[in-house]
């Protein structure tokens, strides 16, 4: 009987379930890169569509691990010393929780934590686990990778259009009962010609090119590994051999290669400096690839024309994060990973993965982060532990 602690975000402030908008999602099976969707054994413990990310979601994972006789706890209260997620932690087996909503599991509490043995970032992205710390207690972390990518790329397309023609400034005016054109013009522009780069071709950045060669873009990217030859001249992309390169040379650059200590406030005020003015930077990676305040100066300065991002540090972020109210923001909440549709795949990779503990089979590979007290997976690809 194992333990399992899970930490999601609180339920619709009107109540579970919600009333759904559509009755039923696409069905998505396989990714770009030739990967298949999640294929638990199953059953699903939930439908395609449902809101399974918060706490009387939970993931749908409750039916499945009772029926095996293992203990499920959900809970919301995840920070600081008196929260239930430290209270269960030092007889949890298995921690699950999202970026979204991150457990933060720092080296002290995993000290805590002895019981603990697998980890599961339920989404993509487990820069909230303490990985060197994880590795050191031959604790394994997992992923479901490629389950929101496309999402988040989705997001990015979103959020440039929505900045470079300056949809919610002029969504407000309309709103407000407003008609004046040229308030909402005065900062409208068109992205067909303009030059865009991707500081990471990963499966998200890669989806972003993607997404936008039709709208006529000039496209960058920079990335450890060079993509292949022909994907280059498919998408006539220009490479760059470092970031500073590709900020020199771009309008709008997106942030798309995961935290790591050497990547943490990567994008700092000397980097900020090398952009063109008026350029975007849009960032669904994590908050704190940037350095928080120099963006919010050079918002104000009118050295960045926009900035938007659905990723945050802390999270949830205080009422007073000066990103809430900073000029030329394009912020949400930590959601473009966590549409239903995006719920659906990585709850049913949650589920794979325990599947396979449970059972006894190895995890998929494109899934592991750590393991056997090393980086592995796509985390020997994709992380560093310095
Ligand atoms: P992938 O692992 O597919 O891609 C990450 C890419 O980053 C790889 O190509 C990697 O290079 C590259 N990279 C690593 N270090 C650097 C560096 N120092 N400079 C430039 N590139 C670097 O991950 P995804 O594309 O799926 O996700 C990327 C990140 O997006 C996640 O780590 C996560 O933080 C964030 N994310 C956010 C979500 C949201 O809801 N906002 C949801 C999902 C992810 P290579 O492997 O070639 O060495």
């Amino acid at each position: 009987m194992a333990r399992v602690l899970c930490v999601l975000y609180p339920d619709p402030v009107d109540g579970y379930p919600p009333k759904y908008a559509r009755d039923d999602i696409p069905t998505i099976t396989g990714y770009a890169n030739g990967q298949t969707a999640p294929t638990p054994k199953g059953p699903l413990g939930f439908k395609p569509g449902d809101l399974v990310g918060c706490v009387s979601g939970e993931l749908g994972l409750r039916a499945y691990l009772e029926k095996n006789g293992h203990e499920l706890i959900v809970t919301s209260d995840k920070d600081g010393p008196d929260s239930e997620f430290e209270k269960h932690l030092p007889d949890a087996e298995i921690v699950i929780s999202q970026p979204f909503w991150p457990a933060y599991l720092t080296a002290e509490r995993i000290a805590k934590a002895k019981k603990l043995k697998l980890v599961v970032t339920a989404g993509i992205g487990s820069d909230h686990t303490d990985l060197e710390a994880a590795a050191r207690a031959h604790i394994t972390v997992a992923e479901v990778t490629g389950s929101n990518s496309i999402s988040v790329a989705e997001h990015v397309v979103m959020m440039i259009l929505s900045l470079v023609r300056n949809y919610l400034p002029s969504h407000k005016i309309a709103v407000e009962g407003g008609w004046n054109i040229a308030d909402c013009v005065e900062r409208s522009y068109d992205v067909e010609g303009m030059h865009f780069g991707t500081i990471a071709a990963g499966r998200i950045g890669l989806a972003v090119l993607r997404r936008l060669k039709p709208f006529g873009l000039h496209l960058h990217y920079t990335d450890p590994h060079r993509l292949a030859p022909e994907v280059e001249k498919e998408l006539d992309l220009t490479f760059h051999p470092d970031a500073e390169s590709l900020v020199k040379a771009v309008d709008i650059v997106n942030l798309q290669m995961p935290l790591y200590p050497s990547t943490e406030h990567f994008f700092n005020e000397a980097m900020l400096a090398k952009m063109k003015r008026g350029a975007y930077l849009i960032n669904t990676a994590r908050g704190k690839l940037v350095e928080r305040d120099a963006i919010v100066r050079a918002l104000e300065s009118g050295h960045l024309a926009g900035y938007a991002g659905d990723v945050w540090f802390p999270q949830p972020a205080p009422a007073d994060h000066p990103w809430r109210t900073m000029p030329w923001n394009g912020m949400t909440p930590h959601i473009s990973g966590t549409s239903l549709s995006a719920q659906a795949r990585y709850a049913a990779g949650t589920l794979e993965i325990l599947e396979s503990w449970f059972d006894g089979t190895p995890i998929r590979d494109e899934y592991l982060i750590v393991d056997s007290g090393v980086l592995a997976g796509t985390g020997a690809t994709s992380y560093k532990l310095t």
